[in-house]
């Protein structure tokens, strides 16, 4: 068996402890005589694995308690219907920031049920920075303001959050979560597709303040009302139960590494090798500037196409795979989520360094 250096942006690398425990456990999972994935959802088993998984989370990101942990389906992209619905109120007014693809998506969603105001917009620099948000200022009618913590495509993310006072800020952390300490009381809400740094696709992190569940727009289909899942510690139907069993898996493997705040020290230390080498190269160039950039997404350019190709195909040939830029920047991007150890890192900036020598 060979297993590659993955980079992929998602769905994407998990703990290789994590996939040995999940593969140890596929045919009987702690002597019941069956899988996970064959056990009802009510069963005593699954509750432990459940309760089990939220206590880590929690654990991890410290969650208060008036806040609550939804396990839900549907991806990120869901949310992006959930949140406008759940936390409109009458005049059904949100305030947007607006840094790349999916914060266009989820934008493009709310103005279906309601007002959008775009308070800050990178997209004339094509998203290759963070809008300054110093001048800001938040009208205090709005129901929520709603960023992207972390630009997936782009390679870009908050140094720091906005400062929102009393309306609630809502974070699409897909693509970062759990790569860091946050301090989850300043938000409302915080959501995330689980498939980029929190374990397999089909499961939608949710944690969201108490008193922002309860009022949803009338027309909400029952699914879609975070009250439902509230109530039913996220058992109204059944749930992703398989994805959920490996995200505690994944939880535990966070906490054994010392958490969060040892796993920043690793992405920050893991980013730098890639952005040092990237800083000194002359061939090789980020396409970031310092402030903004993502310890998470690295997007990276050589000086034409054939030669990103070229570079793609060695890469690949050589076991490192999934580097391919997203279309709208083109080039390469490298994916280094908490799974990447950071020694894979550093065997691709080995890697190219040899590629630069020899062209
Ligand atoms: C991947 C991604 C999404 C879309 O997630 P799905 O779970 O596929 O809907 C949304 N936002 C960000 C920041 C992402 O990285």
């Amino acid at each position: 068996m060979t297993r590659v250096i993955n980079f992929s942006p998602g769905p994407s690398i998990l703990p290789e402890s994590v996939l040995k425990q999940a593969a140890a456990e596929m045919l009987d999972y702690r002597g019941t005589g069956m899988s996970v994935m064959e056990m009802s959802h009510r069963s005593e088993t699954f509750l432990e694995i459940i309760e089990g998984a939220e206590v880590s989370i929690r654990q991890l990101l410290s969650v208060p308690a008036n806040f609550k942990v939804l396990f839900l389906q549907g991806g990120a992209s869901t949310q992006f219907a959930m949140v406008p619905l759940n936390l409109f109120r009458k005049k059904r007014k949100a305030g947007y920031l607006h840094t790349g693809a999916w914060s266009h998506k989820a934008i493009a969603e709310a103005k279906r049920y309601g007002t959008v105001q775009v308070l800050a917009s990178s997209e004339e620099d094509r998203f290759t920075r963070i809008p300054d948000l110093g001048n800001l200022r938040f009208d205090p009618g709005m129901d929520y303001v709603h960023f992207t913590s972390n630009n997936t495509i782009f390679g870009t993310s908050y140094r720091d959050f906005p400062h929102t006072g009393s309306i609630p800020l809502v974070a699409d952390m897909s693509s970062d979560i759990l790569s860091k300490e946050i301090e989850v009381p300043r938000f409302g809400l915080i959501y995330a597709g689980a498939q980029k740094n929190a374990g397999p696709a089909g499961l939608t992190l949710v944690i969201i303040r108490e008193d922002l569940i309860g009022h949803a727009l009338p027309e909400t289909p029952t699914m879609l009302d975070y009250q439902t899942a509230a109530k039913a510690r996220s058992l109204y139907n059944t749930p992703p139960c398989y994805a959920i069993y490996i995200a505690g898996l994944v939880f535990r493997w966070l906490l054994d590494q010392g958490g969060l705040s040892a796993m920043e020290a690793l992405n920050r230390h893991k980013a730098a090798l890639l952005y040092d080498f990237l800083d000194g190269s002359t061939l090789f160039k980020a396409t970031v500037a310092e402030p903004f950039r993502s310890i998470m997404n690295i997007p990276f350019l050589l000086p034409d196409n054939t030669m990103n190709t070229q570079f793609l195909a060695q890469a690949e040939a050589a076991g490192f795979v999934n580097l391919k830029g997203h279309r709208s920047v083109g080039g390469m991007r490298a994916s280094i989520y908490n799974a990447m150890p950071a020694e894979a890192v550093q065997a691709l900036v080995n890697f190219m360094k040899t590629f630069e020598k020899n062209i």
